[in-house]
């Protein structure tokens, strides 16, 4: 069997090695899940998500490990995340998947069951490796239905101890990890067995699945990229927000798909924002994940750390100036200063594109009008935020934000109940929560005539 080498953003060491799967073992995986999905009905599904859940949280420590080695964030913020991984078990595991009664009257009796699909295939990126695949194997799980997950090369690591973890409390062939790059995912998403996609990585890649699904008329989830605007009104007090709006662009290196990616500031407060976020920036501690202390680790591929630097470069080139950062850091690690930049303008890359990277552009509004129509002149439609010191102004405006989650004075703050999802080029469907649920499974219609139905 071959392995892909798997490596170290901090100082491009090999931080392991994934077995990779080829087409053949990846047919009899996908069999071997088709034959096991009706065996397992969702009602029995709770103990097994929550004892998997639990053997999470106890190897939380040995998987944040392997996330800070693969894909470089600090250690705190990877065993966060193996936590959240858990978290979005136990929470599917305690949600309910009744039969919603429809009618029971003199035209006879319906009810609307949520029946699982069968095999669904999942494809993860390599930002939030654990968290991301946990908010997708455990609702398709919980509805009854067999998963085979395809985490990014760049990342598959901890993805694959997940995976292990998942497999010891289910039976067999249910739930199974396989490596391989993009024309594994390809191969995964258009077998014939294989009756949903769920998909979270970019917007260009989710295109190809989509293609890929309609063949098959296979329904599609897509969680895409984004490209959110934080808007902060003139009341905002720039040496009161600063350093939660830094977090809340920078966190994970600017490498989510919800955080702010364009600052839209008032003309009037703009050198205090510029001068504040600056200030922020350069306090942070970037350096190796597994070393106490850091605060940003490396960002977490080669083609992520050029086009971030490209972006910035052709931003200072067109008439950007650096307030903090600006240029790469030293290597052999995949390093970046967090960079703020002002006088940016709206067709720049670095605003107009969803960056992905240590860089926040900050943009200068005169009306509040103004702010919000260029936040939303964007394909994407994912998060967005508008930040006041008085929430209930900043709340309709929030409402005219076009996107799906939108947030008064916070941004990126999840919760495995609330529905996360994006409008536009950023995604269909949603993730988490009962709606989060129901996408992995078919509606259906079961009724008979009044005269049909035993009295009660
Ligand atoms: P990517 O699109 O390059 O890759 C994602 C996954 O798709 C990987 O596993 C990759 O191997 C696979 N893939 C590549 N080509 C494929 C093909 N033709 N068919 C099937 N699978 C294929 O994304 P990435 O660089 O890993 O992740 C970064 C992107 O993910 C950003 O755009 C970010 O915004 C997005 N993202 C979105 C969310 C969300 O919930 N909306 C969450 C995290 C990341």
């Amino acid at each position: 069997m071959s392995v892909l080498d798997v490596y170290n953003p901090a100082d491009g060491s090999v931080a392991g090695q994934a077995p990779v799967c080829d087409e053949a073992r990846l047919g009899e995986v996908i069999e071997q899940a088709h034959r096991a999905w009706p065996g397992f009905p969702p009602e029995e599904r709770r103990e097994a998500l929550l004892a998997a859940a639990k053997a999470v949280s106890a190897q939380a420590r040995a998987l944040g490990e392997l996330i800070t080695r693969e894909q470089g964030k600090p250690l705190a913020m990877a065993v966060a995340e193996a936590f959240a991984a858990a978290a979005f078990l136990r929470y599917n595991a305690g949600l309910a998947l009744e039969p919603e009664v429809l009618r029971e009257d003199r035209r006879g009796y319906a009810e609307l069951v949520r029946r699982p699909l069968g095999v669904v295939a999942a494809v993860t990126p390599w930002n939030f490796p654990v968290a991301v695949a946990a908010a997708k194997l455990a609702p398709a799980l919980r509805a009854g239905n067999a998963v085979v997950l395809k985490p990014s090369p760049y990342a598959p690591l901890a993805t694959v101890r997940l995976g292990e973890i998942l497999a010891a409390a289910l039976p067999p062939g249910l739930c199974t990890v396989v490596c391989g790059d993009g024309a594994l995912g390809s191969a995964l998403a258009t077998h014939p067995l294989v009756r949903q996609v769920s998909f979270t990585g970019s917007t260009a890649t989710g295109r190809a699945v989509a293609g890929q699904a309609a063949d098959g008329i296979k329904p599609v989830l897509l969680e895409l990229g984004g490209n959110d605007a934080g808007i902060v009104l003139d009341d905002a007090d720039p040496a009161a927000l600063a350093e939660q709006v830094f977090w809340d662009s920078f966190a994970n290196n600017g490498q989510a798909c919800v955080l702010i990616k364009r600052l839209y500031v008032p003309r009037s407060r703009a050198g205090e924002w510029v001068e504040a976020l600056a200030a922020q920036a350069d306090s942070v501690v970037v350096g190796d994940g597994m070393v106490r202390g850091t605060q940003l680790g490396p960002v977490s591929t080669p083609a992520q750390h050029e086009r971030i630097a490209g972006l910035v470069a052709a931003a200072l080139r067109e008439g950007a100036k650096a307030a903090a950062g600006g240029k790469p850091g030293e290597g052999p690690g995949l390093f970046y200063p967090p960079t703020i930049l002002a006088d940016v303008t709206d067709d720049m890359a670095v605003a107009a594109e969803e960056q992905f990277g240590p860089a926040l552009p900050v943009l200068v509004y005169d009306t509040e009008d103004e702010a919000l129509a260029r936040a939303n002149e964007s394909s994407f439609g994912l998060g967005g935020s508008v930040w006041s010191a008085d929430p209930e102004r900043a709340w309709p405006l929030a409402g005219r934000l076009e996107c799906g989650t939108a947030w008064v004075n916070a941004h990126a703050d999840f919760a495995p109940d609330q529905p996360f999802g994006g409008l536009k080029c950023s995604g269909i469907g949603v993730e988490n929560g009962t709606a989060g649920l129901h996408e992995y499974t078919a509606a259906q219609v079961r009724c008979r005539p009044a005269d049909q139905v035993s009295p009660l």
